[in-house]
C-alpha cells in the first residue's frame, strides 16, 4: 500500500516571531475589556441600556440565575395529603438510559390508588440528567426543578438519593429520621435511614443538613 507523506507546513518569518499572534490575541482581549468598560459606565449613567455588557458572577457566593427549563436535581411530587403522586408504574425506571432508578412498588391501602413506591432510589453518580424520567411520567410525579446543582459527596453511597431525599429535596444525607406522611413507617439501621418500610403511622422529623437550593429564574 502506498504511503502518502504529508509534510508539515513551514512557519513563515512573521509566524516564527509570534509577535503578530500575541498582538492579535491582545486585540481581542482589549476589545472585550474596553467594550465592557464603556457599556458599564454608560449603564451607570442610564445610557445604552439595550446593549448588554458581560457580568462576572461571584460564584458560589453569588449563584447564576437558572433558566426555568434547567434540569437540576430530581424530586418526587406529592399529593395534597402529603403522599407521593408516584403510582409505581415503573415507566421512568424502564426508560432511564443510565439504569440509575430503582423502584419497588407496593399495594396502596387506598383502593383508588393502585400502587405506591415502597422504595424509590436514584443514583446521581450514574444519572446523565437527560430528563427522560420526567418526560415519561404519566402522573407528573417526578420533576427536575429543585434548583440544586452542586451535588457532591464523599462516597458513591451518598450520591444515591432515596425516597426521603426525593420527597424532601432539601434533605441531605445522613437522613436520621423520617417525617413522611405515608402509609408506612421508616426503619433506622445504625442511625441511617435505609429506605425500607413497614406499617402506617410515623411522624418523626428530619435531622439532617440541607442542600443549597436556587430559584429557577430567567437565564
Ligand atoms: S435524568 Fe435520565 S439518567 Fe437521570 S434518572 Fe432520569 S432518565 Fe435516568
Ligand atoms: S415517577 Fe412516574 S413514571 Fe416513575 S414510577 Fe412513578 S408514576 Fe411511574
Amino acid at each position: 500500500m502506498a504511503v502518502k507523506v504529508l509534510r508539515r507546513r513551514e512557519l513563515t518569518f512573521w509566524e516564527e516571531l509570534y509577535i503578530p499572534q500575541i498582538v492579535s490575541g491582545l486585540k481581542v482581549t482589549s476589545g472585550h475589556f474596553f467594550r465592557n468598560l464603556f457599556l458599564h459606565t454608560a449603564h451607570r449613567l442610564g445610557l445604552l441600556k439595550h446593549l448588554r455588557a458581560s457580568v462576572t458572577f461571584q460564584y458560589p457566593e453569588e449563584p447564576r440565575p437558572l433558566a426555568t427549563r434547567f434540569r437540576s436535581r430530581h424530586r418526587l411530587t406529592v399529593r395534597d395529603e402529603g403522599t407521593p403522586r408516584c403510582v409505581g408504574c415503573m415507566l421512568c425506571e424502564t426508560v432511564c438510559p443510565a439504569k440509575c432508578i430503582t423502584i419497588v412498588a407496593g399495594e396502596h391501602p387506598d383502593p383508588n390508588v393502585e400502587k405506591y413506591p415502597v422504595r424509590f432510589d436514584i443514583d446521581l453518580g450514574v444519572c446523565v440528567y437527560c430528563g427522560y424520567c420526567v418526560e415519561v411520567c404519566p402522573e407528573d410525579a417526578i420533576r427536575m426543578d429543585t434548583g440544586i446543582l452542586d451535588v457532591a459527596a464523599y462516597s458513591r453511597e451518598e450520591m444515591k438519593l432515596d425516597i426521603h431525599e426525593l420527597m424532601d429535596p432539601g434533605l441531605r444525607k445522613p437522613v436520621a429520621d423520617c417525617s413522611l406522611k405515608f402509609p408506612h413507617e421508616c426503619r433506622l439501621h445504625g442511625g441511617q435511614m435505609k429506605g425500607d418500610w413497614k406499617e402506617r403511622g410515623s411522624s418523626c422529623h428530619h435531622a439532617a443538613g440541607r442542600w443549597p437550593r436556587r430559584s429557577l429564574g430567567q437565564a
